[in-house]
C-alpha cells in the first residue's frame, strides 16, 4: 500500500494532521494502536487556547464545540485565603479559553475523517519504521492478523510519549531535556457542578489545589501530592477535606462535592527533544515534547505542531521545495520553548517544594502579589494562557 503522508497514532495531532491535510487534497493514512472506542472515550485534556478552538472551528470540526463547550474568560489565583481574578479576555483584546474535553475533540475529528473518506486503521500492532532517511519510507504493522506494509513519501509521529516512532531514530540524533518535579497531583473527576465558574488555582502552606470542570455537572479537581503518593492512603472523604482546607477563603468559598467517578496521581514532568525531526520523520505532540499538566497546554502545543507541518507539507507536495519542511522542528520549538518556560513558571509560582524553604515561600507570595496587581504582569500570564498566535 502506498500514501503520501503515514500518520501514526490517532490522538489530537494524528487526527488533526489527517484532516488538514484532506482539505489540502493530501492523502494519508492513520494507525493506531487502540480501538475506536478507547480513544473516543480517552479523558484527558479539557482547556483548549484561543487558536486552538479557532482552528477547529475554520476548518469545520468546531460545530458541536460551539454547541456545547464552555467558553471562559478570566481564572483566579487564589493565596492567603483571597480570590484574585485575572481577566484573560480584558488582558488580550477579548480572547478566551474554551473548557472541552479532549475526548470531544478526538470523536468530532474522527466522525470528519470518516465522512469524507479518511483511512483510519484502529487495533494496529508492531508498528516497525523504516526507510527514514530514503524519499519512501516504510511502515510495517499488522491489522486484523495480517503484517503489511505502507510506503510513504513522510512519516508523521503522532503516537504520543510512549509511541515507538522517537525510538526508531537513531541513538545519538536526539537531544532530549527533562525536569522531574519533587511532587505530583492526585486528580479526581467528581460528580459535582463546578464550585466556580472559572479555574481556581490555589497555592496553600499545604500545598497547590486547582478546582477545574468538565461540564456544568463534572468537577476536575486536583491536589499537590508526593510524586509516589498512593492512592489507597487516599479515601474520598480525605480527599474532600484536604481540598476544603486549601481551597478556603475569608469570605467562606464552599466547595461543591458529589461522587468520585475517576482517581489518579500523576508526575509532573517536562520533556523535549531537538531536533523533532529525522530524514523523512517528523514528530508532533506527545512524542516530541511534554508539560506538567499546569497550564494545559498539552492538546493545544500538538495542534499547534501539525499546522506548522501540515503548511509544510501543502508546500512539499505542492511545489516540491523542502524549506519549510527542513524548518519544521526549529519551527515548533520556538513555540515549544515558550510554552515549557510558562508552564514551569506558573508550576513554580504555585507549588510549595521544600516546606523548610521558607525564603523560597515568600518570593512566590511576592510574585503571586504582583501578578495579581501589576497590569502587566497579569498580561504576560493571560496572553501566554489563552494561547500566543499559532
Ligand atoms: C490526565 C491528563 C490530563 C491532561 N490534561 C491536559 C489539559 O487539561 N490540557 C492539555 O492541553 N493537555 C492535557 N494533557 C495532555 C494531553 O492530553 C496531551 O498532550 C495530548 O493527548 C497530546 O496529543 P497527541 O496526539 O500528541 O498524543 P496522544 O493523545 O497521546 O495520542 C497518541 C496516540 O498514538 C497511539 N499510539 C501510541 N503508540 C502507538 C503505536 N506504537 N502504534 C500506533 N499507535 C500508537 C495512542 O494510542 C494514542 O491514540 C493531559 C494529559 C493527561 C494524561
Amino acid at each position: 500500500m502506498r500514501t503520501q503522508v503515514g500518520i501514526v497514532g490517532a490522538g489530537p495531532a494524528g487526527l488533526m494532521l489527517s484532516h488538514l491535510l484532506h482539505l489540502e487534497g493530501i492523502e494519508s493514512v492513520v494507525l493506531e494502536d487502540r480501538s475506536r472506542e478507547y480513544v473516543e472515550n480517552r479523558v484527558r485534556a479539557g482547556v483548549l487556547e484561543h487558536g486552538t478552538v479557532k482552528l477547529l472551528e475554520e476548518t469545520g470540526v468546531g460545530d458541536r464545540l460551539a454547541r456545547e463547550a464552555l467558553v471562559h474568560s478570566g481564572l483566579e489565583l487564589r493565596f492567603d485565603g483571597e480570590g484574585h481574578r485575572i481577566d484573560l479576555s480584558g488582558l488580550t483584546g477579548g480572547k478566551t479559553i474554551t473548557i472541552y474535553g479532549q475526548q470531544e475533540v478526538v470523536k468530532d475529528l474522527i466522525a470528519a475523517r470518516l465522512r469524507d473518506g479518511g483511512d483510519i486503521r484502529f487495533e494496529v500492532s508492531d508498528v516497525r519504521l523504516d526507510g527514514l532517511t530514503t524519499d519512501a519510507p516504510r511502515i510495517a504493522y499488522t491489522h486484523e492478523g495480517r503484517t503489511q506494509e505502507l510506503e510513504c513519501d513522510v512519516i508523521a509521529g503522532c503516537d504520543g510519549y510512549h509511541g515507538v516512532c522517537r525510538d526508531a531514530i537513531p541513538a545519538g540524533v536526539l537531544t532530549g531535556f527533562d525536569r522531574t518535579y519533587p511532587f505530583g497531583w492526585l486528580g479526581i473527576l467528581a460528580e459535582a457542578p463546578p464550585s466556580s465558574e472559572e479555574l481556581i488555582y490555589t497555592y496553600h502552606d499545604r500545598g497547590f489545589a486547582l478546582c477545574s470542570l468538565r461540564s456544568p455537572r463534572l468537577s476536575r479537581l486536583y491536589l499537590q501530592c508526593r510524586p509516589d503518593e498512593d492512592i489507597d492512603e487516599w479515601p474520598d472523604e480525605r480527599i474532600w477535606e484536604e481540598l476544603r482546607t486549601r481551597t478556603a477563603t475569608h469570605d467562606g468559598f464552599v466547595l461543591n462535592e458529589g461522587p468520585v467517578i475517576e482517581k489518579l496521581v500523576a508526575a509532573l514532568r517536562s520533556y523535549v527533544v531537538e531536533p523533532m525531526q529525522y530524514g523523512r520523520l517528523l514528530l508532533a505532540g506527545d512524542a516530541a515534547h511534554i508539560v506538567p499538566a499546569t497550564v494545559a497546554k498539552g492538546l493545544n502545543l500538538a495542534v499547534a505542531d501539525v499546522r506548522v507541518l501540515a503548511a509544510a507539507l501543502v508546500q512539499f507536495f505542492g511545489s516540491g521545495k523542502t524549506d519549510l519542511l527542513e524548518r519544521y522542528s526549529e519551527t515548533c520549538l520556538e513555540r515549544v520553548w515558550r510554552v515549557q518556560h510558562f508552564s514551569w513558571w506558573m508550576t513554580t509560582m504555585l507549588h510549595r517544594f521544600d516546606p523548610d524553604d521558607r525564603y523560597q515561600q515568600r518570593l512566590q507570595i511576592s510574585q503571586l502579589r504582583y501578578v495579581t496587581s501589576s497590569t502587566a504582569a497579569a498580561t504576560t500570564l493571560a496572553e501566554n494562557y489563552v494561547g500566543l498566535p499559532l
